[in-house]
């Protein structure tokens, strides 16, 4: 019998009919950037569209976000509360807390997950405590890393996500929460966080470039793909709920691989150079609009349930574009 795969491609809707990986706005999360003061909201300059909300603004649009189907939020605040041990982070009425409890009292329904991390903090701007000799401070980094993830929690967050990297990080941070009885409140596990040059656009929106040396000490060699499941494995053994592969583009093949591997959700993040790059392709006309598509739906195809994507919130237009709607 002669096979004919084409048969299946002869409409749009059996080409719908036949498509085995689909894209849905419920498992896209859109990170946002909150800022000190008031009454602010600018656009980043390496990330067009992409703004720096004070918290009162942010919550102005936090309605047209829900509209535009996005349905969970990943907060990243950039401050000018530091502190030389990052504990500032931990403060019942810092920028994150502030933004947590506005989106959970304007928009219950919005999941809130923030991230946890020291870098935001500490006036270096490393994720880590160091010692004297310059080894990482692995009891004291937890000791924060928790109190921080807890002052989240405390403000009503549906999901930590701690970006450290730091060796045992989501056992310290579910200890402290369940025994201030936050059980409900879950990990989402940046696991497999590569040291990548794809941030670069993101160390601008949020100020975070470390003032010495780089992030090698802790994010994972671009090189290794083993590692990444030994990090996720741990993370899932130590109580993470959802476990992460950042970024996504060049590293398919370790979500791909962890997707065979782990029965945990999947997420992984298109972060801020793999959108700076389709972003400025598109609106030059070098690439189509379907190139963002595309992009997406291969991050799904590898593996990812879930996708932390700056595009979200023009996604549910070229969604409906792509079924011919
Ligand atoms: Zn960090």
């Amino acid at each position: 019998m002669v096979k004919r795969p084409t048969r299946l491609r002869r409409s749009q809707t059996i080409r719908q009919l036949v498509k085995e990986t689909r894209l849905h706005m419920d498992q896209i999360i859109y990170p946002v950037f909150v800022v000190d003061g008031k009454n602010i909201k600018e656009e980043i300059p390496s990330m067009k569209g992409q703004y720096h909300y004070s918290v009162d603004r942010l919550l102005e649009d936090i309605d047209t976000l829900w509209n535009f189907g996005i349905h969970s939020l990943l907060v990243f605040a950039t401050t000018e509360h530091k502190s030389v041990n990052g504990k500032s982070g931990a403060q019942a009425n810092g920028l994150v807390q502030k933004a947590i409890r506005g989106i959970k009292e304007k928009k219950p329904q919005m999941t809130v997950i923030a991230d946890v991390c020291l870098c935001t903090y500490k006036e270096d701007g490393h994720c880590c405590i160091f010692r004297e000799d310059m080894e990482i401070d692995r009891i004291k980094t937890l000791d924060v890393l928790s109190q921080i993830a807890l002052s989240y929690a405390e403000a009503g967050v549906d999901m930590v996500a701690p970006s450290d990297m730091m060796d045992g990080r989501v056992a310290a941070i579910r200890e402290s929460l369940d025994a201030q009885k936050y059980e409900h409140v879950g990990i989402l596990a940046y696991s497999a966080k590569y040291a990548s040059a794809f941030y670069g656009p993101f160390r601008e929106a949020a100020h975070s470039a470390p003032a010495f040396g780089d992030r090698k000490m802790y994010q994972m060699d671009p090189a290794n793909q083993r590692e990444a499941l030994k990090e996720i494995q741990l993370d899932i053994e130590e109580g993470a709920d959802i476990v992460m592969v950042k970024p996504a583009m060049a590293y398919l093949d370790i979500i791909h691989a962890a997707s065979e591997q782990v029965e945990t959700p999947i997420a992984a993040y298109q972060v801020s150079g793999e959108f700076a790059m389709l972003r400025q392709a598109v609106d030059t006309g070098i690439l189509d609009q379907r190139a963002v598509y595309e992009s997406l739906l291969a991050i799904r195809r590898s593996g990812a349930t879930i996708i932390i994507t700056y595009f979200a919130k023009e996604l549910q237009g070229i969604l409906d574009k792509e079924a011919g709607l």
